[in-house]
């Protein structure tokens, strides 16, 4: 008897000590993400090999040549689509890559990428299958996102009738992605910064382009815009 409860005894105390144990690992895995920190480890070791001199340079300035707006989802990374190392492009994404006029974070990055870092390209880029624009296209409610989501059902209401006329629900979303890049490149075009850059005789050209997650193949919608003779004369600024 007296085994036996000895027995339960150090079984629950070996369970308890396991579950601390555990629990320990558990928080210190939620706290320290040491798997990232070895990664990064192993990433700069591995630059260092290449060109040892490569974070000493890329320390002492920034100077890209491209601004990039993407969406926010973790299949679309800028540097790694377009395999260029950092220093090489600067980045803004959100969901969707929407440029909305009254957004002051993409407006001062895109203030600084033009102003400052004088960037020649802004590209805007959009992929297939965006669940931003899959959730924009249905009729339930996601909290707070649903009001940056209007933003893309505004680029609906502005095409629904080329939309509509698709045969299919894939074929819909896939051309409401591509239009959604589209607008957005209007969207830039049509800011001040862009615009006095123009004015200054800065050269600068906004693309958009469109990138497919399932093959990893980025395509020009072919809406590059260079000037502001190029833009609607309602959003010129003389
Ligand atoms: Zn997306």
């Amino acid at each position: 008897m007296l085994q036996s409860d000895l027995g339960v005894c150090l079984t629950w105390k070996h369970k308890r000590k396991t579950l601390h144990c555990d629990t320990s690992r558990n928080l210190a895995i939620m706290k320290f993400l040491k798997n990232l920190f070895d990664s990064n480890k192993v990433w700069a070791a591995n630059i260092k090999e290449a060109d040892p001199e490569f974070f000493t340079k890329l320390a002492n300035q920034q100077r890209p040549d491209y601004l990039w707006i993407g969406c926010a989802d973790s299949r679309v990374p800028a540097n790694e689509i377009l395999n260029i190392m950092p220093g090489e492009i600067f980045v803004h994404r959100n969901i969707a890559n929407v440029v909305v006029h009254t957004d002051l974070n993409c407006l001062s990055v895109i203030q600084y990428a033009v102003d400052v870092l004088k960037v020649r390209h802004i590209i805007v880029c959009g992929h297939y299958n965006c669940g931003g624009i899959n959730a924009a296209m249905d009729n339930s409610e996601h909290g707070l996102i649903d009001n940056w989501l209007r933003h893309i059902k505004d680029v609906y209401r502005f095409h629904k009738k080329q939309i509509d006329a698709m045969d299919n629900e894939k074929d819909k979303l896939d051309l409401l992605c591509e239009l959604n890049v589209i607008e957005q490149v209007a969207n830039v075009c049509h800011t001040t910064i862009v615009q006095n850059a123009w004015a200054s005789g800065q050269e600068l050209a906004v693309h958009g382009w469109i990138y497919r997650v399932s093959d990893g193949i980025l395509r020009d919608l072919d809406v590059c815009t260079t000037g502001i003779h190029e833009i609607a004369k309602i959003h010129r600024i003389a």
